[in-house]
């Protein structure tokens, strides 16, 4: 069974997040990689020094030439551009039932620090939020969703990511509604190469879960190549570098 995956997400010139990360992320896990790009980011290790979104209708045509013909068995959002670019995925996403699953990677800042998502952007996460089969916020991130008990009160599950958060230790937890929490916790690896890691980790999730696992086990496997990816780091760059997608082998 080969999944088919459709990211829908923002193109980062340099290859190492975006929509590049998701191609090669889902490639790598056996799976069939589209794209419905929402914007165009321009931006290398150092930073992102350009930023223009799509026309809302182009983005809905991509999403809907890939579901009308190929289909999908998981999507993946990532940088959503603007707030009608967000508003009208949305719209498109439910009129898909649940029926497919969904992973949401609340995309607001670069890991240069550049914004990704403006205000109008970031009011627009709590529909995508109430779509989607998990959510994937990293500590800032979710910060500004409004912390756990705004997570719960939107009643779907979500991935709490740690990697941010100082410590020897990288700790997630997955929290689904009405079960007790998974944590699942390993040694930080030490790099400064963690340009992509969101996106990265939310496409194999997406990969894992269009292939029928379950959402503990997408984690884990999700969670296991983007280690595995960080410690290939081939070095490029003079900032925060890119992931080693191709030196993973399954
Ligand atoms: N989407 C795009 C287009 C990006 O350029 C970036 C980061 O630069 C991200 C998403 C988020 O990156 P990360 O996976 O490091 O959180």
């Amino acid at each position: 069974m080969i999944p088919r995956i459709l990211a829908i997400a923002g193109s980062d010139s340099s290859g190492g997040a975006g929509i590049q990360a998701d191609i090669k992320t889902v490639t790598m896990l056996g799976g069939y990689a589209m794209t419905a790009i929402t914007a165009i980011t321009v931006q290398n290790t150092r930073g992102v020094s350009a930023v223009q979104a799509l026309e809302p209708d182009l983005v809905l045509a991509q999403i809907d030439a890939c579901l009308s013909d190929i289909g999908a068995d998981a999507i993946k959002i990532g940088m959503l551009g603007n707030a009608t670019i967000a508003a009208r995925v949305a719209e498109r996403l439910a009129a898909l039932d649940g029926k497919v699953p969904i992973v949401f990677d609340p995309v607001i800042v670069a890991s240069s620090g550049d914004e990704l998502a403006d205000a109008a952007t970031i009011a627009s996460f709590a529909v995508l939020i109430r779509l989607a089969t998990l959510t994937t916020p990293n500590v800032s991130e979710l910060a500004v969703l409004g912390g756990s008990g705004a997570m719960v009160a939107h009643g779907r599950a979500w991935l709490a990511k740690g990697g941010d958060r100082p410590g020897a230790v990288v700790e997630d937890v997955l929290t689904i509604p009405g079960e007790a929490p998974h944590t699942y916790a390993a040694p930080r690896i030490e790099t400064r190469h963690t340009h992509g890691t969101g996106c990265t980790l939310s496409s194999a999730v997406a990969t894992e879960l269009g292939r029928g696992a379950s959402l503990p086990e997408a984690v884990e496997r999700a969670r296991e190549f983007v280690r595995t990816a960080l410690r290939k780091a081939p070095g490029f760059g003079e900032g925060a570098g890119p992931l080693g997608h191709a030196q993973v082998m399954r």
